[in-house]
């Protein structure tokens, strides 16, 4: 049945081990290109026909490369990193600002669906620890999403 005893076999763990270390990177990593596609994702949702992109919280009109994916709930509440209800196009100096003037992106969001900013509160809440698999997962379907989009 088997060709070789691997269990003792100190150079294949070994080589083994070196596979597994290029193949599946760190947490962090699956975290980062999770965020640049959603980003990627966010901006193409509110880009009109004409490639007309405005900030959300300012209305300013926005090219593309400087419009930045705001967040009304924190991205440390990985819960709602990667959510659509939870996400809005915004201009840089929006989204520094939201740190610590979180009110009127809730204002408009609340206004534009009524009752979201409490059920978004409510989810960040609960304690989110995404597996590696479930952002690997989240990076095919974001891939996929853009490209029908
Ligand atoms: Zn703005």
């Amino acid at each position: 049945m088997f060709t070789k005893n691997y269990k003792k076999n100190k150079a294949t763990r070994a080589k083994k081990k070196e596979i597994l270390k290029k193949v599946v990177k760190p947490l962090p990593e699956y975290i980062k290109e999770a965020d640049r596609l959603f980003s990627k994702l966010i901006r193409k949702i509110y880009t009109e026909a004409d490639g007309a992109l405005w900030c959300y919280t300012c209305d300013r009109p926005l090219v593309y490369n400087e419009a930045q994916c705001g967040h009304f709930i924190s991205r440390s509440e990985l819960a709602l990193r990667w959510s659509l209800d939870n996400c809005r196009v915004q201009c840089n100096a929006c989204n520094s600002k939201h740190e610590t003037d979180p009110q009127i992106f809730k204002e408009v969001l609340e206004h534009e669906i009524p009752g979201i900013t409490s059920q978004l509160q409510e989810i960040a809440r609960l304690v989110a620890k995404p597996t590696r698999g479930a952002i690997i997962e989240l990076i095919s379907e974001l891939k996929s999403k853009l490209k029908e989009t």
